[in-house]
């Protein structure tokens, strides 16, 4: 059965995709089979894996309405060695076209269903909202994977997620925990940084993943090859920090 996690952060631009890329790719390394979906109608996370978002017949756009299955509708990309589940712009109407639909924060979670023997790991990118795509994500996870830059403001956002997962799992989705934070973007030599990720471990303690992801223009490079870090340059820190932390992702959900 596929453990699904939403990587999700209510702001954007903090590393949501390329966590989702790299994380997949270095489960795949691993020898994990991921499907990703992307959530977000950005379609980054497709782009980023290889799949050309203008040239979807079928998308996670035409899941959600129904209008095809997860098997009919994912992607082998054989370059970055996990399936995909692609998003466009369509997606951003699926937002309105949902609303009047029956189950409407829960189609994904039904339509998953059929793929999860398929995949050991779905990781889902979510947008950086609080919105029925978002929703349809996390009610189908079994948690959430938050990566987040150690600046001052980080916090604050912080609590409002946290109380959105507290909210999901009382009223919707059992299952749904904090999987952990992930520092991204991280250098440990800036004091603010240093200041934040220990008061990060106060508040959260052993939620905050021993794996940091550093800055690297390695991984900030490769989408435009449309490929993660993990396989553009697999010898750069950042590939090796997020190996490492599928490592450590898989060691700690061993015993769920
Ligand atoms: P989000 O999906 O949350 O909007 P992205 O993953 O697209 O965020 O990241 C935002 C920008 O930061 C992108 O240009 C990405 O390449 C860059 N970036 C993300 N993580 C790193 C990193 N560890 N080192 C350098 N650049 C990064
Ligand atoms: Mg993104």
């Amino acid at each position: 059965m596929a453990r699904i996690f939403c990587i999700a952060n209510q702001k954007g631009g903090v590393g949501k995709t390329t966590t989702t890329v790299n994380l997949a790719a270095g489960l795949a390394a691993i020898g994990q089979r991921v499907l990703v979906v992307d959530l977000d109608p950005q379609g980054n996370a497709t782009m980023g894996s290889g799949v050309d978002k203008r040239a979807l017949k079928l998308s996670v756009y035409d899941v959600l309405l129904g209008n095809s299955t997860v098997r009919e509708a994912r992607q082998t990309s054989e370059k970055v060695g996990y399936d995909v589940l692609g998003a466009n712009r369509e997606l951003a109407g699926a937002e309105i076209e949902l609303v009047t639909m029956e189950h409407r924060d829960r189609r994904l979670k039904h339509a998953l269903a059929e793929v999860a023997g398929d995949h050991d790991f779905i990781l889902i990118d979510c947008p950086p909202s609080l919105s029925l795509l978002t929703l349809n994500g996390l009610n189908c996870a079994n948690g959430v994977i938050v990566p987040m830059q150690c600046e001052y403001f980080a916090l604050e956002g912080l609590s409002d997620l946290v109380n959105t997962v507290k909210q999901v799992h009382a009223n919707l989705n059992r299952d749904l925990q904090l999987i952990g934070l992930l520092r991204v973007m991280f250098d440990p030599r800036i004091t603010l940084q240093q200041q934040v990720s220990e008061q990060l471990k106060s508040h959260f303690g052993d939620k905050v993943f021993n794996s940091a992801i550093p800055r690297n223009v390695r991984l900030a490079e490769a989408p435009s090859y449309g490929l993660p870090g993990v396989v553009f340059d697999p010898s750069s820190k950042g590939a090796i920090a997020f190996v490492e932390f599928a490592r450590e992702l898989v060691a700690r959900i061993d015993p769920l």
